[in-house]
């Protein structure tokens, strides 16, 4: 059932065979090409339809040559209407779509690694890896868990509390770098082809960010089989963002939905904004940081898709924008006072990013956006530690409950007065 014609090198166009394979000879990264004339043959929306809810309704999409033998109740997250942040921020109508509760670790990560971990068993694999921000070690760990593989995840020393036991809950073996990301990748990068390990995101990239195109097909599912005027995505290594461009692209290619604009808004922390900055400097070539940001999900300073994704966000007449610390924080509590939903730090720079450009006319008042909430809150608590009103606590007597009650409804009396 395979719609895989094989692997294509994105800057010299050179062939090569489906193999694991971290880059081209020339160093730039490998893509997946696909036989579309034969999705156009077999895919329909009825087809789509009828299938189960989750990812896997979109399989001919992916590049596994059977059936996923694993990870199969990944995604069909709820895009849900957000009427009261819409108001908040000033804009006619804005989408929520609601990864903080994919399965199986809430986060956007399940995608890649659905895809990534069933092409590792096709390629025999009985070791899985990855270098993380967090949430791709969960993920990892968890998948492996459950397809009885083993998993090694290597992540910076620094990172939350949360997403270091919720890695290790699944038995996973960590390694603790102590540096940042982009050295954890670097150091991936050297040993990934000396130990027959299938590392999702350097061996394995080119299947594993196909993954991510699932966001972005169902949002146009959802949407009834249309695509939104604009979508913000948060960007790390920018594979997502890239991704759901062409995703979208894809669905018109198939005639699946009707060919309309979409603007890609691609959001960063300004502590780590490599991508943004590059596109409002007005080119794809971005320039290496050193990150310093609570989104560490998103602090990838040498972005391996970067290019891809200041590009992709240019060409789609979309924009870039970051956002500080403080900012991202408020845009956390806007997302859950509003529309009941904690998503984690990297939703915050969603928020905060969507707020910012609404002000600034970048993205209109009138665009049906969608914002792409990626992670869940629970992992980065300590974000919100001290930013909070975590109430007061009283003995079990009922003069106490009244007296405090009395005292809170003082300067509320007097304002109705
Ligand atoms: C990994 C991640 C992203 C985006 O990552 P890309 O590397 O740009 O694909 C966004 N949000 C969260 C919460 C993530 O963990
Ligand atoms: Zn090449």
């Amino acid at each position: 059932m395979s719609y895989v014609k094989g692997l294509r090198c994105r800057e010299c166009g050179k062939a090569y065979a489906v193999a694991p394979r971290v880059v081209c000879d020339c160093l730039a990264p490998l893509e997946v090409v696909y036989d579309v004339e034969g999705w156009k043959k077999t895919l329909t929306r009825q087809k789509i339809e009828s299938r189960a809810p989750n990812m896997w309704r979109y399989r001919e999409m992916f590049p596994l040559d059977g059936e996923p033998v694993c990870s199969r109740w990944v995604g069909f997250t709820p895009l849900v209407e957000a009427p009261r942040l819409a108001e908040a921020l000033g804009a006619r109508k804005l989408w929520i779509k609601n990864d903080a509760v994919n399965s199986p670790t809430l986060s956007f990560k399940d995608r890649v690694v659905a895809v990534a971990i069933n092409k590792a068993i096709e390629f025999g694999f009985k070791t899985v890896a990855c270098a993380s921000t967090g949430n791709l070690a969960n993920s990892v760990a968890a998948h492996a868990a459950a397809a009885g593989l083993d998993a090694y995840v290597f992540i910076p020393e620094d990172l939350e509390e949360a997403k270091i036991l919720g890695s290790a809950v699944y038995g996973a073996k960590l390694i603790k770098i102590r540096g940042n990301y982009d050295q954890v990748n670097r150091l991936c990068s050297q040993i990934a082809n000396d130990y027959g390990w299938g590392f999702v995101n350097v061996n394995l990239r080119a299947f594993y960010g196909e993954g991510s195109k699932s966001l972005a097909y169902e949002v146009a599912e959802q949407l009834g089989w249309r695509l939104p005027p604009a979508i913000v995505v948060p960007m790390a290594g920018g594979s997502l963002i890239t991704r759901v461009g062409k995703a979208f692209q894809e669905f018109i290619e198939i005639g699946l939905v009707q060919p309309a604009p979409f603007k890609l808004i691609g959001a960063q922390a300004t502590g780590c904004s490599p991508i943004t900055s590059a596109v409002k400097r007005g080119t794809p070539e971005y320039e290496p940081q050193k990150p310093s940001t609570i989104a560490r999900s998103l602090a990838i300073g040498n972005p391996a898709d970067g290019y891809y994704a200041a590009r992709s966000i240019m060409t789609s007449g979309g924009a870039g924008e970051d956002v500080t610390d403080d900012e991202i924080v408020d845009g956390m509590k806007l997302l859950a006072e509003t529309e009941g939903i904690f998503g984690e730090t990297a939703a915050g720079v969603t928020i905060a990013v969507t707020r910012k450009l609404l002000q600034h006319g970048k993205i209109s008042r009138d665009d049906e956006t969608v914002l792409c909430v990626t992670g869940n809150g629970l992992k980065t608590l300590d974000a919100l530690e001290g930013k909070l009103d975590l109430g007061v606590s009283i003995r079990p007597r009922i003069e106490e409950f009244e007296a405090l009650v009395a005292r809170a409804e003082q300067p509320a009396a007097a304002n109705v007065g």
